[in-house]
């Protein structure tokens, strides 16, 4: 090897290597060292800007190092606010659950209560699955295939990913899968399948608890549920005595263009999971949105050392009152979930037009149909200054999340850069076929 070549940068990726378990990989998606973040573009140790459309997998929904939030946790630093209290009560919980039942439920004419988990959106998932079958006395849940709901055990056997579900070390059960909408193609309603195994007392699946659900299925391939599906779901699941729950973990906070990705459809989930972007600055924080009825907790029963943490808290609050206070922030997601949307088909259209560009708002995905192509073409974006994932079931599919407040220009910087690094893998793929592949594994 070149020792000029041996930087700082490779050292430390070396270190990495040596120092990091196995189990890391990001930092193998995206091998450099990054120091430092502003909105849109992460900084590396060597100056190399890189156009984040990946925003933590959805947790960055306000960008990096929001400005107008900093100031916020800033300031909540400063007075030495209580930054650990278990789940005592401090004026930054009851500031963000006011202000979040202000902004976000009463507009809409929702009424929840806050139900604070451990900060992962699998500790909340865990919640929710737990409450479900402490209310009904049941023990199945019903949820999707491709779903994705958190590694932890129980959140694990409501995913469909057979590379997480083989490393689960135990029998997944507890849980039976559905198809999820579009499934079965175009042609086949997968609700009318979940309402006449619901009906006939001889399909072998009992009631379940609850049935757990993504708007649009993230990790799973950007699959979109459409409006009527969610409603003979809920609908399904009232029929039966099941709680309708909403993960909204990674399509909330606004990233369909709505707060919820549900709200399109006129659904009333009985539970709701939000985490990644809801604290707006990264910082972890989940929450339950519960309904009146199914608070069936005892005081303490559901506990944890992490809940409510005040510094995300205050964080939150400030993100809510800086941006849902009005409609604003939401129309401008859309309008620019509608240029994405166009610009990605237009890519489409240029390269043969034998992908498919589905999403709904400012969540896109662009599916290859080919894990190849799709991984060529994620390595080579990263190399031209572009960060951006895949998913589906053979990570076919390339994963767009920008920030919500990226501007236009660095939107289509972006996309010019995706646009160039599929025309490269394509053309590289045709020369020689079975080459495309990097032999990285995927993030998740
Ligand atoms: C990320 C995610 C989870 C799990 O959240 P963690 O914080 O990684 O535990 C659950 N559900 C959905 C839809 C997610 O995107």
């Amino acid at each position: 090897m070149d020792m000029d070549r041996v930087t700082g940068e490779s050292r430390g990726l070396l270190a990495l290597n040596d120092l990091e378990s196995n189990v890391r990989i990001y930092s193998r998606c995206f091998p450099e060292i990054f120091s430092r973040a502003r909105g849109s573009i992460m900084l590396t140790n060597g100056g190399r800007k890189v156009i984040d459309f990946l925003s933590g997998a959805g947790t960055l929904n306000y960008g990096h190092n929001n400005h107008r939030i900093k100031e916020a946790l800033i300031e909540y630093l400063r007075n030495d606010s209580v930054i650990h209290g278990l789940d005592m009560a401090t004026p930054a919980k009851i500031a963000f659950m006011e202000t979040f039942s202000s902004a976000i439920l009463r507009k809409r004419g929702m009424k929840y209560r806050f139900h604070f988990t451990g900060p992962t959106g699998a500790n909340a998932v865990e919640a929710a699955l737990k409450l479900s079958r402490k209310v009904t006395g049941r023990h199945n849940v019903l949820s999707f295939t491709n779903g994705y709901h958190g590694l932890s055990l129980g959140a694990l056997a409501a995913s469909g990913n057979g590379f997480y579900r083989q490393g689960g070390g135990l029998p997944l059960s507890g849980v039976t899968f559905m198809p999820y909408d579009g499934y079965l193609g175009p042609d086949y309603d997968t609700a009318d399948y979940l309402r006449k195994v619901f009906l006939d007392k001889s399909s072998g699946i009992d009631p379940p608890a609850a049935i757990l659900v993504e708007c649009v299925q993230g990790e799973g391939g950007i699959n979109v549920a459409s409006k009527e599906w969610l409603r003979s779901v809920e609908a399904a699941a009232k029929d039966v005595h099941a709680l309708f729950i909403v993960d909204d973990i990674q399509m909330g906070c606004g990233r369909t263009g709505d707060f919820f990705s549900f709200e399109f459809a006129g659904v009333s989930p009985d539970i709701v999971i939000l985490s990644k972007s809801l604290s707006g600055y990264g910082l972890p924080l989940s929450v339950l949105l519960i309904k009146d009825e199914v608070d069936a907790w005892q005081p303490g029963e559901h506990t944890g050392t992490f809940r409510g943490n005040n510094l995300a808290l205050a964080s939150a609050n400030a993100a809510i009152d800086i941006y849902w206070q009005d409609q604003t922030f939401s129309q401008n997601v859309k309008r620019m979930g509608e240029l994405m949307r166009a610009r990605l088909e237009a890519t489409s259209l240029k390269h043969g037009n034998s992908f498919h560009v589905r999403g709904r708002g400012m969540a896109l995905g662009f599916d290859c149909q080919s894990a190849e192509i799709a991984e060529g073409t994620a390595h080579k974006a990263f190399e031209k200054g572009l960060m951006v994932e895949r998913c589906g079931h053979i990570d076919q599919v390339v994963k767009f999340l920008p920030a919500l407040t990226i501007d236009t220009e660095t939107l289509d910087q972006g996309l010019d850069l995706f646009d160039q690094s599929l025309g490269e893998t394509l053309k590289q793929a045709a020369r020689f076929p079975g080459a495309g592949g990097q032999g990285v594994g995927r993030a998740g």
